[in-house]
């Protein structure tokens, strides 16, 4: 069979690549279960302002442990949740946390604090995703500009015409957007000046390069300089270390996120640590 396909142009279809499929769709299934019993969760990972080193938001993180206690990583099960389509309901669940997350902390006195949810390409082409988006925010009464969405540069590429008019048509109910992994997707640049974006987000690689090498701060400087000239918020992820964190602050990065000042942490350790954290609560400011 496999043979016969090979003849007719198609890839060849080998034993390995069945084990992989076999083991992808075994996957899928065990996250539709693992969602349908409601042990999927989320972890909401603290941004920080680099001048006032206060925090003032998280980025939302899906957390799936399996069944054997290990965490399956997101770079594993996304693709698959995207591919089987799974995507819809699981990214409309992590909105709703995050908007309900928002809530609980406005009631706390956390009134600004905005949380970020990554978006997936299947998910922002669907059909209701406007709808989705409007009626999560008004069941969940979070304030819209408590939230932000994280698209990636790819999607910003494939149909610009539709993209543009979805982000306006977002961007007109309050939430904001974000473009994620900044620098790693190749977009155009006089098609992201058209988009209605709030802010990029530099990719951690880029963070990282800035302790290798002597110009290794050079496209995390170009990503600021451009959000600088397109009016454009910038946010670095991936900040692991107080050298990073000191470039960025110099190059007028006006956010971080990162195991420097922060892990992902659940619902309940994020309000604990806003209140050690916040200066406005009484806790020490971040160093
Ligand atoms: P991302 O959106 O770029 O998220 C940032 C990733 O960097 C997270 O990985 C986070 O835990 C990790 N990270 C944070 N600080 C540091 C640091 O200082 N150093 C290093 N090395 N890493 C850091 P995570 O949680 O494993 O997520 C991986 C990716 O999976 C995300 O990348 C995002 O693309 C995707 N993802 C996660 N949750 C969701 C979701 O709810 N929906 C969708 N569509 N995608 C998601
Ligand atoms: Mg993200
Ligand atoms: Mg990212
Ligand atoms: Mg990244």
């Amino acid at each position: 069979r496999a043979k016969s396909r090979q003849r007719a142009g198609h890839l060849y279809f080998s034993r390995s690549m069945d084990v992989d499929i076999r083991e992808r769709v075994n996957m899928m299934h065990a996250l539709r279960r693992t969602f349908e019993e409601n042990r999927l969760f989320v972890v909401y990972q603290p941004q920080i302002d680099m001048v006032t080193r206060e925090p003032v938001g998280a980025e939302a993180l899906l957390r799936w442990r399996g069944d054997d206690g290990a965490m399956i990583s997101p770079e594993r099960f996304i693709p698959i949740a995207e591919y089987s389509g799974l995507i819809v309901e699981l990214g409309e669940w992590v909105l709703r946390q995050a908007c309900l997350q928002t809530v609980r902390l406005r009631e706390h006195g956390f009134a600004d604090f905005m949380i970020a949810v990554n978006v997936s390409q299947v998910q922002l082409r669907h059909p209701q995703f406007l709808a989705m988006l409007k009626r999560t925010l008004a069941e969940s009464q979070a304030v819209a500009h408590c939230i932000e969405l994280e698209i990636t540069e790819s999607m910003a590429m494939d149909d610009p015409e539709a993209l543009t008019h979805l982000l306006d048509q977002i961007t007109a109910t309050g939430v904001s957007i974000a473009i994620d992994d900044f620098g790693t997707g190749f977009s155009s640049l006089s098609h992201l000046q058209k988009l209605n974006v709030d802010r990029l987000k530099i990719d951690r690689a880029f963070v990282a390069e800035i302790t290798e090498s002597a110009r290794g701060s050079s496209i995390a400087e170009a990503i600021i300089q451009l959000g600088r000239n397109l009016d454009l918020d910038v946010i670095a992820e991936g900040v692991e270390n107080e050298r990073q964190a000191m470039v960025l602050s110099e190059l007028g990065c006006s956010c971080a996120q990162g195991y420097l000042f922060a892990q992902p942490l659940t619902s309940e350790k994020l309000e604990e640590w806003l209140r050690l954290n916040s200066r406005k609560e009484g806790g020490r400011p971040l160093s």
